[in-house]
């Protein structure tokens, strides 16, 4: 197995496009795990480690723009504030261990549907900048990056540079159902994100569908209905989302849940994270 080091953005793309396919590892968590159990074998790997720029995020007019290769741990202690679902998401991933070396870059190239920082990126409308030597850059909403279980919309020359998202202006929230607290992929996963000036709620469904989604109508009912000036959330409204959120899954039965239990977590998830964002959205306009 060849092992590519290239130690800039320009060089590891000319790597992709000469050989479309050498496998990328950044944090190497997924990679490393699918190798050491023979899931598969690449012929060549091609390490980003090198090249400095994956790691740096910056904020500049007014989209922070998150590098590939910037680990969890980094989005926690740095971006928790402008990032707030995203690092709720993030710090939910595995261990420690795993934190300082997987990356939100990585999960995105994975594209697993139980993926963490899928939902909060889909709630907050982040969009994945892509990047091929042939065919320059790419800017995918995240909405349509997942294209099925494991599969995204990068092409086999295309390597992710970065994500772009803008800074919060309201609550944010992540929950995640597991067999336990930590260490444990998500049974399922949900994300919401309160967009106060454009009076709209995002959403994300992590681990019951195929693809990580948005619970579009649910999202349609709230700009139709919500009202942003009411001291408190309507509970039939609430009710309604729950359903709609539910509505929106399609998971399948597995060894982490079943169907109906992650249809009825979503429900439970969508309504309580919609609570938490609402009660925060409501002390911060009195304040
Ligand atoms: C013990 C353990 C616990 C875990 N717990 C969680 C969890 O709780 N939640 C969760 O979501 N995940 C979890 N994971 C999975 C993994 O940690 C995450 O998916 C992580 O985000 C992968 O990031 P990475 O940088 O390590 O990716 P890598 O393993 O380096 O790469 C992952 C995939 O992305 C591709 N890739 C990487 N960088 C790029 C790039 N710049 N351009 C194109 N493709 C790229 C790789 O080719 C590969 O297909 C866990 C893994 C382990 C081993």
């Amino acid at each position: 197995m060849d092992f590519l080091r290239p130690t800039t953005w320009e060089e590891a793309l000319a790597v992709k496009a000469d050989q479309p396919e050498a496998v990328p590892i950044q944090g190497g968590t997924d990679v490393m795990v699918e190798i050491n159990f023979d899931v598969r074998r690449p012929v060549a790997l091609l390490d980003l480690n090198r090249v400095a720029e994956l790691r740096e995020w910056d904020l500049v007019a007014g989209v922070c723009r998150v590098g590939a290769g910037v680990p969890y741990t980094a989005v926690i202690e740095d971006l928790g504030g402008t990032l707030p679902g995203l690092a709720q998401a993030s710090r939910t991933v595995g261990s420690p261990q795993i934190r300082n070396r997987g990356t939100v870059g990585g999960n995105l190239g994975a594209a697993s549907p139980a993926g963490d920082s899928h939902p909060p990126l889909l709630a907050a409308d982040a969009v994945i900048e892509v990047e091929s030597r042939e065919r320059g850059v790419r800017m995918i909403p995240a909405a349509a990056f997942y294209l099925g279980v494991k599969r995204s919309a990068l092409e086999p020359d295309e390597l992710i540079k970065a994500v772009h998202v803008k800074p919060a202006t309201g609550p944010q929230y992540f929950s995640k159902v597991g067999t336990r607290n930590a260490m444990v992929i998500a049974v399922c996963s949900f994300a919401v994100a309160l967009h106060p000036e454009e009076r709209r709620v995002g959403t994300g469904i992590g681990s019951a569908a195929p693809t990580p989604r948005r619970a579009l109508e649910a999202e349609d009912l709230l700009a139709r209905e919500l009202d942003w000036d009411a001291p408190d959330l309507d509970p039939a409204l609430l009710k309604r989302f729950g359903l709609l959120c539910a509505g929106a899954a399609a998971p399948i039965d597995d060894v982490r849940g079943t169907a109906e239990y992650r249809v009825h977590a979503i429900d439970v998830m969508a309504r309580r994270t919609l609570t938490w964002a609402w009660n925060d959205y409501l002390g911060r306009r009195a304040a």
